[in-house]
């Protein structure tokens, strides 16, 4: 192995929860990865320790200037041999490096990225769940640790890597939501943050996805930064509708946030022979497929969801039923070859399952 970590195993392990009823995201395992990086010196001292609070000095840049990253994966037990296994992390690496790019945080050798995850998942893997529709949610981040006020890039960070026992992402598991199309607010714009995974973009989404929740939607379907006229993402999730024999997404142009999931739905999709094609999509063209009947279908794709169906869009004062308001068999289709890959039930056709050992 060419990284190896020390481990100090916790003298307190904590109890785990029930699997039967997980929430997301809200249980954190018995231990940890920090690795810390300095200018001159690179990434230095990754180590598994007791999950416990990381202290910071109150001028840490990433309090006052926000230059964060994080990552989402999950870890499962493949239900036919027990091995523990991720889901595509070397495209997590990947993506790391190119929001990294973005932020001006330092890039990091994507094996040892890699070997980062699998470290603490094995360490902790007596913690994956394996109730049907639970994981190992990962959260990898990094935050910029120098005490300075200056604005300027860090020359010192910190890395983590926590674990979460969870449940499904939306308590209702593939139950359809409801969306609402938000046309004061944007997420992103191009040359901007929006491909780049950082907190930043999530807490400048806030406002939006509160008053769509005061008026009983789940989540928010953004547009375009620019026109407000083309449908860009779900929330924190890419988008994917049925419309006649297309399956459409946005395309990657800067504002949207390259999903793994998304890529793997694409990949999925078009093996099986489906129109799958990514082009810009407006507002108005899904108004007039709905209304000749041919918007069959909409679904958004994420690590925490899979693959979580939509029922009703509201644009303005429009209500659009989606497929009688049910999960459509595409949505159902991908949900199954995904999460059934993760856990090893169907064969791995596109070599996307790694295992920790
Ligand atoms: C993480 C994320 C996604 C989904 O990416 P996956 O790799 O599929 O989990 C989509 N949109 C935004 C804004 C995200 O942050």
């Amino acid at each position: 192995m060419k990284y190896e970590f020390p481990v100090t195993r916790t003298t307190n392990p904590k109890e785990k929860p029930d699997p039967n009823n997980l929430p997301f995201g809200k249980y954190f395992t018995d231990h940890m990865f920090l690795m810390e990086y300095d200018e001159g010196q690179g990434w230095h001292d990754g180590r598994v320790v007791p999950y416990a609070p990381i202290v910071l000095d109150p001028a840490a840049l990433v309090l006052h200037y926000g230059q964060e990253m994080f990552e989402g994966l999950k870890a499962y037990k493949n239900v036919k041999n027990g091995r523990v296994q991720l889901f595509r992390p070397d495209m997590n690496a990947k993506r790391t490096n190119r929001t990294n790019d973005r932020l001006c945080i330092p890039p990091m050798d994507e094996e040892l990225y890699v070997a980062a995850v699998k470290a603490i998942v094995k360490e902790d893997a007596d913690w994956i769940p394996e109730v049907k529709d639970t994981s190992l949610y990962i959260r990898p981040y990094i935050i910029a640790t120098e005490p300075y006020l200056g604005i300027r890039n860090s020359k010192k960070f910190l890395f983590v890597i926590i674990l979460s026992p969870s449940g499904p992402y939306y308590p209702n598991g593939l139950q359809p939501t409801k969306l609402y199309v938000e046309d004061t607010y944007v997420r992103a714009v191009k040359g901007g943050t929006g491909e780049a995974k950082c907190g930043g973009n999530y807490a400048s989404g806030l406002k939006a996805q509160v008053i769509a929740h005061e008026k009983g939607f789940e989540q928010i379907l953004w547009l375009d930064g620019r026109e407000q006229k083309y449908v860009e993402e779900v929330g924190t999730s890419n988008a994917f509708f049925v419309i006649g024999d297309e399956i459409i997404t946005a395309p990657l142009g800067g504002s949207i946030l390259p999903g793994i999931t998304r890529d793997s739905c694409i990949q999925v999709l078009r093996k099986k022979g489906y129109n799958m094609v990514e082009r810009p999509l407006s507002i108005d063209e899904i108004e007039e497929a709905y209304d000749k009947g041919e918007f069959k279908e909409m679904f958004a794709s994420g690590t925490a969801a899979i693959i979580s169906p939509v029922g009703l869009l509201r644009y303005k004062d429009k209500d659009m039923v989606i497929n009688g308001g049910n999960i459509g068999p595409i949505a159902q289709l991908l949900y199954d070859t995904i999460y059934g890959t993760q856990i090893g039930k169907i064969e791995d056709e596109f070599g996307w399952v790694d295992p920790v050992e």
